[in-house]
């Protein structure tokens, strides 16, 4: 299916084109309208399935940059994806001038990420543990979040973020579009995914 078909803005498809993506994978398919439509949706992907741009697209078109505040908040198992993640959502946001993509992982120092925090920025990718701590010091604010998107989740589980991740959902708006991307789907996953998401549509690859 061609990206045209979505309700994209179109500086954002031109980009997409301009990387020479030509049609949507099936997990972009399957979860970017619903995406779109601002709903709760839970896909079942791989790395290499086009998940990234799935959920980075989604953010971008939800995102307003006249508004500088945290928006976004993209949650991944390692530093490894977490700098994956934000390299691919900076190649998707390359038109939008003046977007402030953060990552947030643990292992770097906290000082220049209390300095990046204090600039401010629109998108936050980084790993539970760390940003749980920046929450819990008052360095990061997230009464302005609009999409939280836990990525590996099953991989964040695994590693033992369980109570990081509570932590992080509880500081989060109670209103606001959540976005799972898993690629297994254990018990444990779906209890998750019962508390913190509401009428998740599953996007099954
Ligand atoms: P991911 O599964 O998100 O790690 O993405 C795997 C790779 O596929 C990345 O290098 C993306 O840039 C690329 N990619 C994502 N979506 C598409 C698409 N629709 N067409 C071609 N390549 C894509």
């Amino acid at each position: 299916t061609a990206f045209s078909t979505l309700n994209l803005h179109s500086d954002l498809l031109k980009n997409i084109s301009s990387l020479g993506y030509e049609s949507m994978t099936p997990i972009q398919a399957q979860s970017l309208p619903h995406i779109l439509a601002g709903k709760d949706v839970i896909a079942q992907g791989k790395t290499g399935s086009g998940k990234t741009a799935a959920f980075g697209l989604g953010l971008l078109e939800k995102l307003n940059v006249k508004r500088f505040r945290v928006q976004s908040l993209v949650l991944c198992p390692t530093r490894e994806l977490a700098d994956q993640v934000a390299k691919e959502i900076r190649r998707l946001a390359r038109t939008i001038h003046n977007i402030k993509v953060l990552t947030l992982c643990g292992g770097m120092p906290f000082g220049p990420q209390i300095g990046s925090l204090e600039h401010g920025a629109h998108i936050i990718v980084g790993t539970p543990g760390r940003i749980e701590e920046h929450v819990r010091k008052g360095t990061l604010n997230l009464d302005d979040l609009e999409m939280l998107i836990l990525d590996e989740a099953d991989r964040m589980l695994e590693m033992g973020f369980q109570d990081a991740l509570d932590a992080i959902i509880d500081a989060a708006p109670k209103q606001r579009q959540t976005l799972l991307f898993s690629a297994t789907y254990p018990d444990q996953i779906k209890s998750i995914a019962d508390r913190i998401m509401f009428k998740p549509v599953m996007a099954k690859v």
